[in-house]
């Protein structure tokens, strides 16, 4: 090891580089290559949103904002979360607007977890609950999901898992990458859990509004949850708004203030603009219905097209992505997708990215056109043929 890399700190050195970018990076050099990799609407930000933001510059709206973000975008967002879920959030002290759900997650788990502290958490699932959890000085413990409970975390399988040490639990419905949701029964049992282990729970809903089956349940509005959960929720998916870079964290106003106290200081605030146009796409429902309803369009077609190819593919619920099973080809799920890449310049991420059990899957965002997923299905049919 070089003298430099020695004075890295060890629990940074021992955590690998996302999966994801790599794929995403050699994608970007190779012409012709169609990528059902990044987990990113293939839309722009609708025009609405956009011209708030410009309308905000125009009038010269560049500052910094409170450290807990504007106060009209929390009360916009308090009322958005009761209407949709029943739960009421204080907008002054219980919601807190971030730099995206990565960094109310980062504040999250920062906030609660002491040094051994465990963490449990679903896989396979979005691949910075771990290094994150571990950057926070605590142990993230993993409970597989699998295909055969169509990757629903199990309460019996959860509590296996739960030791004295345990402090949180993380849940990720719907899922990335598995497009899993859970039932308000699933969800229910978990609660019970919780209940009884005296836990508190990190929820990532920043799929939610992308269910396409049944209605999705926020965590906190169970019975007894609220006190207990951190819902986390963001603009990136359901507005497609990626490189706005906005969220939010609510929750229990202590844990919210101390989520805060790290915030001010690492992040002062989220930008304004973005926040100027946040308030404006939380009057865009018609537009979110709008890319769900072609996303649920572009689901059927891939999973469709996956198993015509021979690919057993579980049905997804919600979010953008689908992950069938590889198995039949005898290949590693990173195999697969270097292969696929280099053969048919299509983008696929290995399922091992998201945890071990996701080994023998690899993920398929379904967030690109109808033409596109054509023909990315055309070419996995091809390198199918080849490798069966
Ligand atoms: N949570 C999950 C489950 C995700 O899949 C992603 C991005 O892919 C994020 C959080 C990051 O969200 P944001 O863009 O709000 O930081």
């Amino acid at each position: 090891m070089s003298r430099m890399a020695d004075r890295i700190a060890e629990k940074v050195r021992r955590i690998k580089g996302s999966g994801i970018r790599e794929f995403f990076d050699i994608a970007q050099r190779l012409e012709g290559a169609i990528s059902l990799g990044v987990g990113e609407p293939d839309f722009i930000t609708p025009w609405s949103i956009r011209e708030a933001c410009i309308f905000s510059l125009e009038k010269g709206y560049t500052s910094y904002t409170s450290n807990w973000g504007l106060l009209e975008l929390r009360e916009a967002l308090s009322d958005a979360i009761y209407k949709e879920s029943g739960v009421y959030y204080e907008p002054e002290g219980e919601i807190l607007i971030t730099t995206g759900v990565s960094e109310a997650f980062d504040l999250a788990v920062r906030t609660i977890v002491n040094p051994g502290d465990e963490v449990v958490l679903h896989e396979p699932s979005y691949v910075s609950y771990p290094s994150c959890t571990i950057f926070a000085g605590g142990t993230p413990v993993c409970v597989d999901t699998g295909v055969e409970d169509e990757f629903k975390l199990r309460a019996d399988n959860l509590e296996e898992r739960i030791t004295e040490r345990t402090k949180a639990i993380i849940l990720s419905y719907p899922n990335n990458p598995t497009g899993a949701a859970l039932s308000r029964k699933d969800l229910e049992e978990i609660a019970d859990v919780v209940n009884e282990h005296d836990l508190l729970v990190i929820s990532d809903e920043i799929y939610g509004r992308l269910t396409y089956e049944g209605t999705h349940t926020c965590f906190s509005s169970l019975n007894g949850m609220q006190e207990r959960t951190i819902l986390l929720n963001g603009f990136s998916k359901a507005y497609a708004m990626t490189g706005w870079r906005l969220g939010y964290a609510a929750g229990n106003k202590e844990i919210i203030e101390a989520m805060m106290k790290i915030h001010q200081y690492v992040m002062l605030c989220a930008p304004i603009t973005a926040q100027m146009a946040a308030l404006e796409a939380l009057r865009c429902d018609e537009e979110v219905e709008r890319m769900v309803s072609e996303y649920n369009r572009r689901r059927k077609l891939i999973v469709k097209g996956l198993r015509a190819i021979g690919l057993s593919c579980f049905e997804p619920k919600g979010a953008f992505y689908t992950f069938p099973s590889i198995k039949t080809t005898g290949l590693t799920s990173g195999e697969f997708a270097k292969r696929l890449l280099m053969e048919e310049r299509v983008v696929v991420i290995p399922g091992s990215v998201f945890g071990a059990c996701g080994e023998g899957f690899v993920r398929c965002a379904y967030a690109v056109s109808h033409h596109k997923i054509k023909e990315a299905l055309e070419r996995i049919g091809r390198f199918l043929e080849r490798n069966r």
